[in-house]
């Protein structure tokens, strides 16, 4: 199947010295959604940066490989660019208008004229936005500034689908949220992909919250990939499982890498 997003052999370093991606190549079909899942440090915020066209600011390059969107070749566009097409970043949530309220932060997200030219996308109105997250439309005249957590991370979710997205970009969902909060936004995400037909590009650190709702998953480890495969074979794979889910004999371990030299080792004993 062709992909709405794909990145190839996609190199990426800071300050011109360090690397911190180092050619990684991953795939986004339509209408699914793909989980990105690392430890910190791994190099998964940075991949979302140049994709969406946000390295600039921390004096980070793409140096090598090619971001693809709609078959077209997008590699270090304008995040304003990337945006207008449809490859839009989920703002952090901790950058909401806090001193304006819920309305009037979704009222700021207007697309420009220009995103209607030819967009074969309908419109995201507020009412549908509302209609998902419901508990926005409840809040709207509050100051986003009083929002708990996963409100906040609602409001996120409710700017980005304002901008007709193709392609949602979303990083660490779940980080310092409570289990059933995670679990409900991760079922709004999934429900998203399955009704407005959307691509999901799922930075994770939680891998059961993003890999219960994945269709494909790629396990990020010093700016490579060292495993990929399907949600459920990922959920199933001893490896991941031992590392990433807790669940197994090797603990402690640190890196997924090591789980996998201990467990060369311990063939050889
Ligand atoms: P986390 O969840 O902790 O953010 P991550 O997987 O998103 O982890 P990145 O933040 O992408 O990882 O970091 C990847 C590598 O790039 C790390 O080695 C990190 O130290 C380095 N790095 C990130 N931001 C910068 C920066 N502004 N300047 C220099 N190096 C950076």
């Amino acid at each position: 199947m062709t992909s709405v997003l794909e990145l190839e052999n996609l190199e990426v370093v800071y300050h011109h010295v360090a690397t911190a991606i180092q050619g990684v190549s991953l795939r986004v079909p339509p209408r699914s959604i793909v989980a990105l899942l690392g430890t910190n440090g791994a190099g998964k915020t940075t991949t979302l940066r140049a994709i969406s066209g946000f390295l600039g600011a921390d004096d980070a390059q793409i140096v090598g490989g090619r971001v693809v969107f709609l078959g077209e070749a997008v590699t270090g566009r304008p995040p304003h660019t990337l945006a207008r097409r449809g490859l839009v970043l989920v703002p952090e949530r901790d950058k909401v208008f806090e001193t304006l309220t819920v309305r009037e932060n979704l009222r700021a997200i207007v697309p420009g004229r220009r995103a209607d030219r030819g967009a074969a996308r309908p419109p995201v109105t507020l009412d549908q936005v509302f209609h998902y997250f419901p508990v926005l439309a409840e809040r709207r005249r509050q100051l986003a500034g009083y929002l708990s957590g996963g409100e906040r991370q609602m409001l996120a979710l409710a700017t980005a689908l304002l901008c007709r997205p193709r392609v949602l970009l979303v990083d660490e969902l779940s980080l310092g949220l409570a289990p059933l909060v995670v679990e409900s936004l991760m079922t709004m995400v999934a429900r998203l992909r399955d009704d407005l037909g959307l691509a999901v590009l799922l930075v994770e650190q939680n891998a059961g919250a993003a890999l219960a709702i994945a269709n494909y998953g790629y396990v990020l480890e010093h700016g490579r990939i060292v495993y990929d495969g399907s949600g459920d074979r990922l959920l199933a794979h001893e490896d991941v499982r031992e590392f990433y889910l807790g669940v197994g004999r090797s603990p402690g371990r640190k890196r997924y890498t090591d789980v996998k030299q201990y467990r060369r080792r311990r063939q050889w004993f």
